[in-house]
This record gives C-alpha cells, structure tokens and sequence, in this order.
C-alpha cells in the first residue's frame, strides 16, 4: 500500500509531467471507484491541469475547469504513466484499469487495482475538503508547522496503543502499516506502548523518528517514476516486512506479530527489551 513517501512521489512525477497539459479523456472502467457524480468525470476533458497536491495519502489534481480529480489508491491500487497512452479499448470488469486520463500530448496515466477487494477511490469535487477521507486528515508530519509540541499535544490523554495512533489518519495524516513499522523501529519503542503514557524523552525520540523516517523516505521516492516507487519503499525498510531477517541495527530476528487486521514486524532487541509480544490471532485461536 502506497503511503505518504509514495504518494508524494507520485504527486513529484504528476506535477513535473502533467501540469500545463489539457485532458483530453477521462474514462472510468470500473465504476464503483467513482465516489460522486457531481461535476460528472467527463466535465474534467478540456480542463488544464493547473497543479497537483497531496493530503494525506490523497492524489488531488487541480484544473483551471474549477475541478478536482482527487484519488487514494487504497491497499492495492496504483498508478501507471504512459509516455503515449495505448489505443487498446479497456473492457470493464476485465482489466485491471479503474481510470483512464489521458492528456492532449497523448501521454497519460492508468489508475490500477489488483485483486478482488476493490477500495481505490476517485473523487470529482469543486474543493478537495469536500471529500470525506480528506476532511477528516489530521495534521501532516511534514507539514512547517508540525513541531515537537503539536506532535506531544496530540499524544496527551489517548490511552492507544502507539502503533495504531500513528496509522489513525484523524490524528496524523499519510503513515500507514509500513511507515509505523519503520518510525517505531527508529525511536527504538514498542507498538504496543502506550501514547499517554510515553514520558518526554520519549515523545523527543518518536517525534524525531517520524520526521527523519518520513524525510528520507520521501527523498528516496522523488525524481523517480511510478514504477520504482514500489521498489525503492521495499529497499528502504529495516523491519517492515522483513520478519525472519536479522535487523540491521542489532542484528537480532526481525518478528512478526497479527494485530487488528494486519501483520506488523518489530525488532525485540531494539524495542521491547527483547520480549517477544504476544501474536494476538494466535492466543485467540488458542482460547
Ligand atoms: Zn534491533
């Protein structure tokens, strides 16, 4: 799953590439991505793509028409860029392909889903804000004003657990499973911590974790196009996804834990003073 670093790669790429150009085709294969219906899609061909942002882990293109083509690529959607867009007629239900942009140079771009599962998401609104994922983001981790003492006000009297606060896109815009993995793996504290009760050294080092991590993420994800994003998230990781590996700080094994409805990987040397947390799907099955 695409998350900030990646989306804000992608969103790089789409600026430098497609603003300036005008749309000369919108065509959505799958229709149940489309979220509304007013403006309808096709009020977008003619537009010229005057700037693209992200919110969160959201794709939002701006065009001088007054709309905005806003996306969330969800858990196995992604983006395809076309030099020269393929003539092939795509056939609803039988492509991959949800959306089709494609741009008066004749380049343009796919947005793809994978699997059965479908949650990619595409919006057609006057103002991004009137999405409903985008108006309940909470604050970006990258954003100028998010310092130390926002990120600790925002800890203060939630007795959750810190791996799920920092994936919980109300509190903290764009980290997902992977980048929670990684932060936490950095600030050298368990998932299972709780963030109310994190003392200040330690809301010193998550702080630092999530901002270093994020940057340097997104370093690596910039300048390149959509098709290396995936690899270049993959090489980037120290624990996530990596169970079973040694971590590359201590060299202990990488673990794996089943938590609420996803795999999480956590050094036990680094971050629970060597214990092994309990795999939550296993005790259940056990009882
Ligand atoms: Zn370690």
């Amino acid at each position: 799953m695409p998350e900030m670093p990646e989306v804000e790669g992608l969103v790089r790429y789409l600026r430098a590439r497609a603003e300036g150009l005008v749309i000369a085709k919108a065509r959505l294969t799958a229709i149940a991505a489309l979220k509304t219906y007013d403006p309808p899609l096709d009020s977008l061909e003619g537009s010229r793509v005057t700037g693209v942002e992200r919110h969160g882990k959201f794709v939002d293109i701006a065009t001088d028409g007054g709309a905005h083509l806003v996306f969330h690529l969800a858990k196995a959607g992604w983006l395809r860029w076309h030099e020269t867009l393929p003539a092939t007629v795509i056939k609803p239900g039988r492509s991959p392909i949800a959306l089709r942009i494609g741009f008066d140079d004749g380049s343009g771009f796919d947005l793809t889903e994978a699997g059965t599962k479908k949650s990619l998401a595409v919006s057609v609104v006057r103002d991004p804000a009137e999405v409903p994922g985008i108006a309940r983001l909470g604050p970006d981790p990258l954003a100028e004003g998010f310092d130390r003492a926002t990120f600790g006000a925002l800890l203060e009297g939630r007795r959750t657990q810190i791996k799920g606060l920092l994936r919980d896109q109300s509190v903290i815009a764009g980290i997902g499973n992977a980048y929670s993995d990684e932060i936490l793996h950095a600030a050298r504290m368990s998932p299972y911590a709780l963030a109310a009760k994190l003392d200040e050294a330690e809301v010193d080092r998550l702080y630092d974790a999530m901002r270093t991590t994020l940057a340097e993420a997104i370093d690596a994800a910039s300048g390149k196009p959509p098709a290396d994003l995936k690899d270049a998230k993959r090489r980037g990781m120290a624990v996530h996804a990596r169970a079973g590996e040694p971590c590359p700080v201590c060299g202990d094994t990488i673990r794996s834990v089943f938590f609420a409805d996803t795999d999480f990987q956590y050094c036990p040397t680094c971050q629970t003073g060597g214990k092994i947390l309990a795999d939550r799907r296993l005790s259940r099955l056990l009882k």
